[in-house]
């Protein structure tokens, strides 16, 4: 295994963490971080504290958008343990973006290695309330400093921690969603199932119409001809019919997200019928008008279950089961949290070990 050099400072103080934790404001002391180029591969693998980065005006990912970053989370388990939730799955995707984009695939068994150190030096910032988590960051991003656009040649891959707060500290708060179609997220064949900068960028200004107009989130229909579910917000999307659970198929502009993966994987565990298929605006809007929709809710690793109070389509508003949440939500809310948590047997082999001694 590759060495990482360790440039540990110590703390002077103890770590106080604010009582409102939220999302991604607070970051951890230290950073993992390594270069590549196309003599050396990648290379400089470094444990070191956070400081600014200095990169050049024409750097690569400033101007085109060649960036990409992955989401996932580190919990303090019931059993006083520390582990991460599915970090191969994760790392996996952040090299299917890659490739994608352009970019040098990593050494996920490495890369895996430095995460586990980085957060056994960091475990004192995992927050250890039920619902709140240690965040974890990768991103890669190409720093050529030329502006012709092509693939560049180095780039820089870094690991950040962010300590965060429970996603709904009261319990559940359903989210009123607008379904739009003046504004598309991701097109097929496009990079809507890259977790990359740009799709990010690209759904700001829906996403503020639809804040302003009083919903939490976006629901994003296909980019072609607006007629299908894909997304909501940064989040999949499943509906509970009445004799079956669906969720949009990976059509190529949906992110394959791990919740999502991880919510299937469940549902048949439980023996639901759980169907990966198109979902037109048509079937959801009939299905609600015979009462036959009996829940909605997004999948994602920062709320991990989102319950959806209510739809608005062209200004009509569908109400979600009552507004409220929906048994099914609740459950799997929950049992995610647990297996998380230590609470519950692992059966899928989901959560990795950290082991607390740092090999510094
Ligand atoms: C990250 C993300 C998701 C959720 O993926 P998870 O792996 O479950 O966190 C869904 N949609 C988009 C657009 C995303 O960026």
């Amino acid at each position: 295994m590759e060495k990482i050099t360790y440039q540990i400072k110590p703390r002077t103080s103890k770590i106080e963490l604010p009582s409102k934790l939220g999302f991604g404001k607070i970051f951890t002391d230290h950073i993992f971080e390594m270069d590549y180029s196309p003599d050396k591969g990648w290379h400089n693998y470094l444990i070191k504290p956070v400081e600014n980065l200095s990169v050049h005006p024409a750097a690569m990912f400033i101007h085109y958008g060649q960036s990409i970053f992955e989401g996932l989370k580190a919990f303090h388990t019931v059993k006083g343990d520390t582990v991460i939730f599915r970090p191969e799955t994760h790392l996996k995707r952040l090299n299917h973006s890659a490739k994608r984009l352009c970019m040098p695939q990593i050494d996920e068994t490495f890369v895996l290695h430095a995460l586990k150190e980085l957060v056994a030096i960091e475990k004192d910032w995992i927050p250890t309330n039920s619902g709140e988590s240690l965040y974890i960051r990768p991103l890669m991003f190409g720093t050529d400093e030329i502006l012709g656009v092509h693939p560049s040649k180095v780039y820089k891959f870094i690991i950040m921690l962010s300590p965060v707060g429970a996603y709904y500290p009261e319990g559940f708060k359903p989210v009123k969603i607008l379904m739009q179609d003046d504004y598309v997220r991701a097109v097929r064949k496009g990079v809507g199932d890259a977790k990359t900068a740009g799709n990010y960028a690209a759904s700001l200004l829906a996403t503020e119409i639809a804040n302003q107009l009083g919903y939490t989130q976006v629901l994003w229909l296909d980019g072609v001809e607006q007629k299908y579910l894909e997304e909501v917000g940064t989040m999949n999307i499943f509906v509970e019919f009445e004799n079956e659970i669906a969720t949009p198929k990976l059509t190529g502009s949906i992110l394959p997200g791990i919740t999502r993966a991880s919510v299937i994987q469940l549902l048949k565990d439980k023996n639901y019928t759980i169907n990966e298929r198109l979902i037109s605006v048509d079937e959801f809007i009939e299905a609600y008008k015979n009462g036959k929709l009996k829940g909605v809710f997004g999948t994602g690793t920062a709320a991990i279950i989102s319950p959806v109070s209510e739809v608005t389509f062209k200004g009509n508003k569908m109400v979600i089961n009552n507004g409220e949440e929906s048994k099914l939500a609740v459950e799997l809310f929950n049992e995610i949290t647990e297996i998380q948590r230590g609470g519950i047997a692992d059966k899928h082999d989901w959560i990795t070990n950290v082991a607390t001694e740092v090999t510094v």
